[in-house]
């Protein structure tokens, strides 16, 4: 008998979730998520580090030293076995000062105690060596080379796609309302679609993962959200820096970080901001956040671009549990139901190892006997990107399909043929309304200098061509973003306009 396995949240952990479970022959596994796509929450605004592990003490968080030094292990395959795009140019903690010095030392002992390879510490010459664009008075650095970066959403996408190849069925804008439980046990959750039987329920709802636990009958945490807030540099806009870089953290963050992002942007940030509980959507930046990122990232760098080659500012959220202690447990009242809640920083970087470990829980603390899937496909491919191939591979794909010679988005290269994949994708997951986010996530047009102005239009013109609906129907992230291009006297006949 199949045991059934709902999944609340498709952000990094739940996506890392399904496709573990996804192994397994004796699990129906069920991706339940309340946005239009996937990735849209917590995961969409993050720095992208998939951090060593050296950072976390082991006294305090066990478990996160633990399944981050894990997790950094786990994504070097999974990134390969995905294609996920991803960089590992090692981590530079930088110390300005002596003082700084001596309190990164204690990160060579977090690192020995959590199995993170290769950390030391640094001179002021081999720094510069390893990175010309740092402070040249900085004293010296924590050097720590098994550091990545990689992009949160693609790798969602990822995860979801080869999830899905794997059996797993996806349920956009199905929030979920309430958990249900008979005889202590759970039974499956009520969503804003209809009701889905379960004999597991994980709760991976990032920000609401504590509303969610509620819905079950557990109250024993709160999360609030932590604000972070980044600036991102057009991609030609230099000097950029080879390695990631950040100061020696303090006790609530690990500092303003400046990285070059898998497609090739400087970014900084974040900033660490604790809003009230109900701030859970305020993802506002500020004059004074931005401006506090810029200086802190301009402290640890040689040369940072002018500020007007900021092409993108935003932030994101944490969700932050109480000590900063992930929830990652399962109950025996009621059964069935396992937190996998407040998984703040280093989640993204931790998620595979989260994911084995919520494995774990269901075998020997629920004691369900797992079987192994006999076929289980660990790959999965990107979407061909037009503008990483050489001119030969270039005129090889336009010959085969005319539409990779139709570029659509002129500042990040992106072609017709691209975007349609990404719809056909989009579709191929169970995605209800594709979206112009949907896009930008899977193929990068949008996100060049012109943020849009060029080929927002283009792109939902094919949008609108490849679904049959009018162009003005084409929503930027799902039902109450709609687009407004075109027939403007459609618009306001619709909205009732012409009958007030
Ligand atoms: C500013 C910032 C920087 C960070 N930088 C890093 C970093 O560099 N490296 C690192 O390792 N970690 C980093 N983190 C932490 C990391 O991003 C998080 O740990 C991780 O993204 C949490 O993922 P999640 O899947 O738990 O949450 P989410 O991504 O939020 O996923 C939860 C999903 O649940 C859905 N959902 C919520 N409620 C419901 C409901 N009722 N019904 C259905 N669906 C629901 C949401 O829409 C969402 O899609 C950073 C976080 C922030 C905010």
């Amino acid at each position: 008998m199949r045991i059934k396995v709902i999944v609340i949240g498709a952000g990094i952990i739940g996506s890392s979730i399904s496709r573990v479970l996804s192994m397994y022959e004796n699990l129906e596994v069920h991706l339940v998520e309340k946005e239009a796509d996937v990735g849209w929450g917590v995961s969409k605004a993050t720095t992208g580090i998939i951090h060593p592990g050296h950072e976390e003490d082991f006294e305090k968080h066990p478990l996160r030293a633990k399944l981050c030094a894990e997790g950094n292990r786990l994504w070097r395959r999974w990134t390969r076995e995905m294609d996920i795009p991803v960089r590992w140019p090692g981590e530079l903690m930088i110390a300005l000062d002596d003082r700084e010095l001596k309190n990164a030392e204690r990160y060579l002992e977090y690192a020995e105690k959590n199995g993170v390879p290769e950390v030391r510490l640094i001179n002021r010459d081999e720094m510069l060596k390893l990175e010309p664009n740092v402070n040249p008075d900085a004293a010296g650095a924590l050097w720590a080379p098994t550091a990545g970066v990689i992009n949160p959403v693609k790798a969602v996408i990822a995860l979801i796609e080869n999830s899905i190849d794997n059996g797993v069925k996806l349920h956009t804008e199905s929030q979920v309302l309430d958990v249900k439980i008979e005889d202590y046990k759970v039974k499956g959750v009520l969503t804003s679609r209809g009701f889905i039987e379960a004999d597991i329920v994980i709760n991976a709802a990032g920000l609401y993962s504590d509303l969610v636990s509620r819905m079950a009958g557990i109250d024993e945490f709160a999360i609030y959200p932590r604000k972070g807030e980044y600036c991102i540099f057009d991609e030609k806009a230099y000097p950029k820096v080879a390695r990631i870089l950040h100061p020696v953290p303090t006790e609530i963050t690990k500092g303003v970080y400046v990285t070059t992002t898998p497609e090739n942007n400087l970014l900084v940030g974040p900033t660490a901001e604790d809003l009230p509980k109900d701030a859970r959507e305020d993802n506002s930046t500020s004059k004074e956040g931005l401006s506090f990122v810029l200086a802190q990232a301009e402290r640890i760098t040689r040369t940072l671009p002018p500020k007007s080659k900021v092409i993108r500012t935003f932030a994101g959220l944490r969700p932050e549990p109480p000590m900063g202690r992930w929830i990652i447990k399962f109950y025996e009242d009621p059964w069935g139901f396992i937190n996998v809640a407040g998984i703040r920083s280093p989640g993204l970087a931790s998620a595979p190892a989260i994911a084995q470990y919520v494995v774990k829980l269901i075998r020997n603390g629920l004691d369900i006997k797992l079987v192994k899937k006999r076929r289980w496909l660990p790959y999965r491919r990107s979407i061909v990107s037009f503008r990483n191939l050489n001119r030969k591979e270039q005129n090889r794909l336009i010959k085969k399909d005319p539409s990779y010679g139709n570029v659509v988005c002129m500042c990040r290269m992106v072609t017709e043929a691209e975007i349609l994949e990404a719809i056909r994708r989009m579709r191929k997951i169970g995605v209800k309304t594709v979206t112009l986010d949907g896009v930008k996530f899977r193929t990068f047009a949008l996100t060049g200098l012109c943020q849009g102005s060029y080929c927002r239009l283009r792109i939902a013109r094919i949008i609108a061509r490849e679904l049959g609906v009018p162009l003005w129907r084409v929503t930027l992230r799902g039902e109450g973003t709609d687009y407004g291009i075109g027939d403007v006297k459609a618009l306001l006949k619709e909205s009732n306009f012409y009958e007030e």
